[in-house]
């Protein structure tokens, strides 16, 4: 930047220095030529007024002469020099440009440079008014050196020279001065990166002006802060999780080793298979609480072409032996179906309809003599359809728009609270997240006390 600037002082001040120097050249010169045009006047005319007398109007030339600082020579109509104050020209014939315009009644000046100095040259004519008509019968020349204006040029070059370098520091020291200032929030602010960036959180750079960059600062400073209480609550939360995670994990290992020490009786197994099965139940219920903390977009699929009947068929099996306990029947009808495969996540599939089977064995009409989830999958060519039908407690209609929402659930009506029917009112939100990533769409249809039917369409 301190470069930019200083080529722009330097242009700056090269071209005001010459333009500065040229119109004080010109004007000076123009103020010799009317000096000396009005020297050359004067002598025109005491040549004129000395005609006969030209000692005395060589005497009178001499003192122009010296006063003018300036050589004078008086030529006739035929171009002889008659008067010369440096005597050494008198007699000899002259025939340049300025004499043979002022001969013919005109005045001429013409800048020449002699042996490298600038010499201003120019001439009068010597006029004779006959009657009839005004006759040139001479010519006044002179010419002087402008070698003075030359030398004073040049000390106002020096000066001007020297007033620009002073300039140039100046500024440039100012510059430096202003950028230093102005860029020194910004640094403090690269500064706060580079500690964050390499995990110092929480590091707070100082404010120290209220415009953008310290509404900067400021941003940076919350973020920093925010990333640090994110830190915090991780590692808090980790370690809180693992200590969660290992109590029953060091249960059920405890337990299993000592019922795979020695015989025990039935019993025995029993009271300890109880105490696993509390054990995993905790475990499950943990890890429901994470599946609460962690974003539903973020769910990612393993997508394949799979044996759809195959996995509806693998997840009531899976779960016969838990409705059964739980005095649900557990029917499927996968009639049409046939080895259909259609592209899935199978292990989210399988979830989808864990949740759903699972939903409709918790919420059973206990009222009920007998109890049943049917599923149905069918193949329509285009789609499938997949419904699982129970007739549990069934969910009023007012409740069913909500029913996909992370955290809704019915506590009134079909779950009374003594009941207290455990969930956390995620399971169906997760079902619908999975099934549109999927792109495939759910539907409930369910009347209070009847039951409810949950119909899955999966395009082919
Ligand atoms: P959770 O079961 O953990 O409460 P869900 O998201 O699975 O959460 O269900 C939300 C609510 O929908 C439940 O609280 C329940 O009231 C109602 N519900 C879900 N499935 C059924 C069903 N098959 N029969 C009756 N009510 C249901």
């Amino acid at each position: 930047m301190l470069i930019i600037y200083s080529i722009i002082i330097l242009l700056v001040f090269s071209i005001l220095g010459i333009m500065v120097l040229n119109n004080y050249k010109t004007k000076r010169i123009k103020n010799e030529e009317i000096r000396l045009f009005q020297t050359a006047n004067i002598v025109a005319d005491t040549y004129k007024g000395n005609m006969e007398d030209i000692v005395f109007a060589r005497i009178m030339v001499k003192s122009y002469g010296k006063q003018a600082n300036a050589r004078i020579l008086v030529v006739d109509a035929n171009k002889k020099v008659l008067i010369d104050n440096y005597n050494s020209y008198i007699g000899k014939t002259l025939d340049n440009d300025e004499i043979k315009y002022s001969l013919k009644g005109k005045s001429k000046s013409g800048l020449y440079s002699i042996d490298q100095k600038a010499v201003l040259q120019l001439s009068v004519p010597v006029t004779m008014n006959t009657g009839l008509e005004t006759k040139a019968i001479g010519a006044v020349l002179i010419s002087a050196s402008m070698e003075s204006i030359d030398s004073d040029i040049e000390h106002l070059r020096k000066d001007i020279l020297t007033i620009s370098a002073f300039a140039l520091a100046i500024a440039l020291i100012l510059t430096a001065i202003a950028s230093n200032n102005m860029t020194k929030p910004l640094r403090s602010l690269i500064h706060g990166v580079e500690r964050v960036s390499s995990g110092d959180l929480g590091y707070k750079v100082e404010k120290s002006s209220r415009d953008e960059i310290g509404q900067l600062v400021d941003s940076f400073n919350n973020m920093s802060h925010r990333l640090y209480s994110v830190e915090k609550n991780r590692k808090k939360f980790i370690n809180s999780i693992s200590h969660e995670l290992k109590t029953p994990l060091t249960s059920i290992r405890v337990l299993i080793e000592s019922l795979s020490m020695g015989t025990n009786d039935l019993e025995t197994y029993e009271e300890y298979l109880i105490d696993i099965y509390e054990e995993t139940k905790r475990m499950e219920d943990l890890v429901n609480y994470l599946m609460g903390s962690l974003k539903l977009e973020d769910i990612m699929l393993d997508i394949g072409e799979e044996d759809i009947g195959q996995i509806v068929e693998d997840t009531v099996k899976l779960m016969q032996p838990y409705a059964e306990k739980n005095n649900v029947i557990l029917k499927l009808d996968n009639a049409n179906i046939n080895g259909i495969r259609i592209k899935c996540d199978k292990d989210r599939i399988k979830e989808v309809l864990i949740n759903l089977i699972d939903n409709g064995i918790k919420y059973k009409d206990e009222k009920k003599e007998h109890h049943f989830i049917a599923i149905t999958i069918r193949n329509h060519k285009d789609y499938i359809s997949l419904v699982i039908e129970d007739n549990g407690l069934g969910i009023q209609k007012e409740n069913i728009p909500n029913l996909f929402e992370r955290g809704f659930r019915v506590l009134e009506g079909n779950v009374s609270n003594d009941k207290n029917i455990e969930g956390y009112g995620i399971g169906l939100a997760v079902v619908k997240s999975i099934l549109d990533k999927h792109n495939w769409s759910i539907s409930v249809d369910s009347t209070l006390g009847t039951g409810s039917i949950f119909t899955i369409i999966a395009p082919i």
